[in-house]
């Protein structure tokens, strides 16, 4: 809907486990500071910014279904568990004196705005930290694909997508240690090489748009806040 834009709007997707103790699930104490320090910092830089959260800290809904819950509704849960993350982080970034908004794919609304494009937008340009969560809304898909769709919806000029690894590799450079490391890649190149950046229908949407993606390694101190600014670390994947 909105043009791409000069100033920088940028949305960053982080998954669930970004916010989890290591090895564990649920939310951490010292995962939230870091997330909030790094994102404070940023929006410093005059960087507008809208964030997905993912819910795999608690549960993913493929996991969870089975033959006593139903894949849809193992989506559902899925999708609230998106919210309780939007919210931990809402809270710990008003906190740190960042103006939020939640706005959420599926109705809560004791608890988060709904999700209205417009609405998304007024809050950007007024320099609020957008936290999209409910993922898309619907089931079988991914956080990632409602970041893809949300990034095209407000007219981000990048998606960021933290992840615990350098960037894109030709191979699993944790099996693999002769793995090539790619600064710049193409979405052709990605598909034609098999590579995983992000699932299928995300990256569809961020190809055919023609919306880049950086991926980076979001632990590294300093590497949300250098990503938010525009800095070259990671990967870009782009046309
Ligand atoms: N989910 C969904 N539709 C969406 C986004 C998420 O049904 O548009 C559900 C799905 O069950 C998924 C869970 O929410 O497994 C958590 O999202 P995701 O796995 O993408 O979280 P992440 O891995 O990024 O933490």
């Amino acid at each position: 809907m909105a043009t791409r834009r000069v100033i920088p709007r940028v949305l960053l997707k982080i998954s669930g486990e970004a916010l989890a103790p290591a090895g564990e699930k649920g939310l951490g104490r010292d995962q939230l500071a870091f997330v909030t320090s790094e994102v404070t910092e940023a929006l410093g830089a005059g960087v507008e910014l809208a964030m997905v959260v993912g819910g795999g800290n608690f549960l993913r809904g493929r996991d969870v279904s089975g033959e006593s819950v139903h894949r849809v509704t193992a989506d559902h849960m899925g999708m609230l568990a998106t919210i309780i993350n939007g919210l931990a982080l809402q809270g710990s970034l008003e906190t740190a004196g960042v103006e939020t908004r939640v706005l959420s794919a599926i109705q809560v609304a004791d608890v988060a705005e709904p999700f209205i494009v417009r609405r998304a937008t007024r809050h950007l340009e007024k320099g609020r930290v957008v936290i999209f969560v409910g993922g898309t809304g619907n089931p079988f898909f991914s956080t990632d694909s409602a970041a893809a769709l949300r990034a095209n919806e407000i007219g981000a000029g990048l998606l960021l997508k933290g992840t615990n690894v350098r960037g894109v590799y030709s191979a699993d450079p944790r099996v693999d240690s002769n793995a090539e490391f790619f600064e710049t890649i193409t979405f052709d190149e990605v598909l034609s090489r098999k590579l995983a950046v992000m699932d299928s229908a995300a990256f569809a949407l961020c190809r055919e748009n023609n919306l880049p993606i950086r991926v980076f390694h979001m632990n590294e101190p300093g590497n949300i806040a250098s990503a938010l600014k525009g800095d070259q670390i990671g990967t870009l994947v782009s046309n």
